[in-house]
């Protein structure tokens, strides 16, 4: 019997059941599941699902889970855009050292150190570890104050989130900056698409975050909010429209529909408009910077 509300994690705001059932649509898994709901803070407007897959973990992320969300060339190229577009940014900031926390492949790692910026990543998952990309934390340099964190669509895989948060917390600088995007609960793109929505991606993604949850959260955690933009590069209109296109097809299909290029421009075009108008996509990046008057500074 599907449980109506529960209490929020974060506010302990009461939740309400969103929507039952809940589907890995994309077709990226190999285990199998079935009743998980997603359940929204009245409050905070955090989604959460439920129960929390903890167990068979590598199943959820096989060896090729990156491969999977590949979308091609036109995919390729804009990602590549982007991240010349933020090394060259960053190259402004003098003497800063980042830290790429859930790296992934490796990519943005590499591209960076390519463009002479000192970076490192943490991924816990990956199993090609270099001098620059570790997969156990205690494994990153000695002097570790770095000056920016970056969680690039890794906080909503998260289970528990405190020994993150913590981690990242110990290692920044006094003036250092978490830099979060992730998706955003509240965006008009996920009450328009409901359970069809891209970015539920579930089981892999835990939670997905409203600005008021991550900030909350983030308080909790002795970090506070210095800005929010919206993160422009979302796929998420493509993957949600491709999910409504899988429900007319006979049988599932494994990985993207050959369609998904001409999906990937219209999704682009529908969140650049979103952004110009009304300021918010299917993504949002909030910037952190540690407090200096949280509790937990005496604890370190
Ligand atoms: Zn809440």
């Amino acid at each position: 019997m599907e449980s109506k509300s529960t209490v929020c994690e974060i506010c302990s705001g009461s939740q309400e059941l969103l929507y039952a059932d809940v589907k890995n649509q994309e077709g990226w898994i190999d285990c199998n599941f079935s009743g998980l709901s997603a359940y929204q803070c009245k409050y905070c407007g955090l989604i959460e699902f439920h129960p929390q897959i903890c167990e068979n973990l590598e199943n959820l992320y096989p060896n090729d889970y990156l491969d999977r969300g590949n979308r091609g060339r036109i995919h390729q190229g804009l990602l590549n855009l982007a991240e010349i577009l933020e090394v060259r940014r960053l190259k402004r900031m003098k003497e800063v050292r980042i830290l790429d926390y859930g790296s992934g492949g490796g990519e943005w790692v590499s591209r960076a150190t390519k463009g002479g910026l000192d970076v490192f990543g943490y991924e816990p998952f990956t199993k090609n570890t270099t001098r620059r990309i570790v997969n156990d934390f205690s494994d990153l340099p000695d002097s570790n104050e770095f000056s920016l964190v970056r969680l690039e669509h890794v906080i909503e895989h998260f289970i528990d989130l405190e020994p993150h948060l913590q981690q990242i917390r110990r290692i920044l600088a006094p003036e250092g900056i978490v830099q979060i995007t992730t998706p955003d609960a509240e965006s008009i793109s996920r009450k328009l698409f409901g359970r069809y929505w891209g970015y539920l991606h579930v089981p892999h993604h835990t939670r997905i975050f409203s600005e008021k949850s991550l900030t909350a959260v983030m308080e909790a955690s002795g970090f506070e909010k210095i800005n929010k933009t919206v993160f422009p590069l979302n796929l998420c209109t493509a993957i949600s429209l491709e999910n409504l296109v899988r429900l007319s097809l006979a049988r599932p299909v494994r990985g993207h529909l050959s369609i998904f290029p001409g999906l990937l421009i219209i999704g682009l075009l529908c969140e650049s408009l979103l952004r110009l108008v009304v300021r918010r996509t299917s993504a949002m990046r909030l910037q952190f910077k540690r407090t200096h008057s949280n509790s937990l500074i005496s604890n370190e």
